[in-house]
């Protein structure tokens, strides 16, 4: 079945994980997350909100790294509302933008209780349209729109507007289950019977307030390649995101992989689970969130056993209590923790203890001079990220000193 639709992946943790209350990444972590995203093959990353001032020079230097295939295949998307101001002001700041999720809601709860008369059902397609047909004259590669609230939205509205995006030149939409208030069942009506009207690739986007969140991310998809297109599913690492969060990206991935019901539905190729492990635990570490022990392949117990039946079990053939190998998750390694003498390279660092750390990761610099202003950049780092810097930071600011720069720089 080579023409069967794909599922692919689009991670939504740099827009929607950084919007959540009370959570934050630095725009460095940002820029480590996409790149990690990158090497696990995702296939878009939503990277930020274009028309945010204080996101500007982050975005363009992620485009630049993108233009030199540092992050390459990954596509880099902006989310904004799908009105033509967004539009104009995201191509103004971010002129190498391509790819765009262009949002407006649709729900009568929400035109009746958000926009309270400013838009109606009609209006909000026009402003919708208008934003697609705007983005496409600057240049735009390509587009979803997001109906927000779209577990809400009576279905022939739905239709109707999905269809008058489509018509605008729109490649998917976006079916937003704003509230978590979908099921599994629900789920697969809904997208069914609106993808058998519109005829058009699908993303789902769903968050956990019923606990349900990668359920439905999995019905939603089996219903779209059921119903003969492709789907997108927005993830978050950690399943971080508003409120009780997004689908995890690592359990979507598995649920695809191992779940019953779903052999013979085709995850795109380019996926590398192994990548996951450290995926998560750098997640976790930027977010300051730590991961539930019982979190689904990467939490401490999602591969330990002690009670008897159990352990011997596991020991005589992990098949018996294990239904994938911790191997392909990339876990396995030992952790080396230093507990002896350690220099750090921080924000009051010296040349002598960072040539200290940079030996130790194997960095070369021509000369002094270039040592030096590296160390200036790890200092800006660190002020920036206010928490000691890992390795791969540390390694990206010596490989990429210039973008370094640029991410660090804002003009309020
Ligand atoms: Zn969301």
């Amino acid at each position: 079945m080579s023409n069967q639709p794909t599922i692919y992946i689009i991670d939504v943790t740099n827009r929607d994980g950084v919007q959540t209350s009370r959570i934050c990444l630095s725009k460095l972590e940002k820029t480590m997350i996409n790149l990690y995203l990158n090497e696990m093959g995702v296939f878009q990353s939503e990277f930020g909100f274009p028309f945010t001032h204080h996101e500007t020079n982050y975005l363009n230097a992620n485009l630049e790294l993108a233009k030199k295939g540092v992050i390459s295949p990954l596509r880099l998307s902006g989310w904004l509302r799908a009105t033509k101001e967004d539009v104009k002001t995201t191509f103004k700041l971010v002129p190498a933008i391509k790819h765009m999720n262009l949002s407006i809601s649709t729900s009568d709860q929400m035109i009746t209780h958000k926009f309270k008369g400013k838009l109606d059902h009609q209006s909000i397609i026009k402003e919708m349209t208008e934003a697609v047909k705007e983005a496409h004259k600057l240049g735009v590669e390509s587009i979803g729109v997001n109906a927000e609230d779209a577990s809400r939205t009576r279905m022939d509205y739905l239709i109707e507007f999905s269809l008058a995006a489509k018509e605008a030149g729109a490649d998917r939409i976006r079916y937003c289950d704003t509230l978590g208030c979908d099921t599994p069942f629900s789920m697969y009506e809904r997208i069914r019977a609106l993808i058998e009207a519109i005829k058009m690739p699908i993303e789902i986007h769903c968050h956990n307030d019923l606990g349900l969140v990668v359920a439905n991310s999995i019905a939603g998809a089996k219903a779209a390649v059921d119903a003969g297109e492709d789907a997108y599913i927005n993830t978050c690492v950690n399943g971080m995101g508003e409120r009780a969060g997004n689908a995890d990206l690592v359990s979507v991935i598995l649920a695809i992989k191992y779940g019953s019901g779903m052999q013979g539905y085709s995850l795109d190729k380019r996926i590398d689970l192994k990548k996951a492990w450290k995926i998560c635990k750098y997640a976790s570490y930027a977010f300051s969130v730590p991961i539930p022990i019982n979190q689904p392949g990467v939490g401490a117990n999602a591969f330990a056993h002690e009670s008897g039946i159990h352990a011997d079990g596991a020991l005589k053939d992990r098949r018996n209590y294990e239904l994938y190998d911790f191997e392909e998750l990339g876990r396995g390694e030992p952790e080396i923790i230093e507990t002896g003498r350690k220099i750090t390279a921080g924000e009051y660092s010296g040349i002598k203890g960072f040539r200290n750390v940079s030996d130790k990761l194997e960095l070369v610099f021509k000369d002094d001079a270039e040592a030096t202003q590296i160390l200036e950049l790890v200092r800006y780092a660190n002020v920036h990220n206010q928490k000691p810097l890992v390795d791969d930071e540390l390694k990206f600011i010596a490989k990429y000193p210039d973008i370094a720069r640029k991410i660090f720089t804002m003009h309020p």
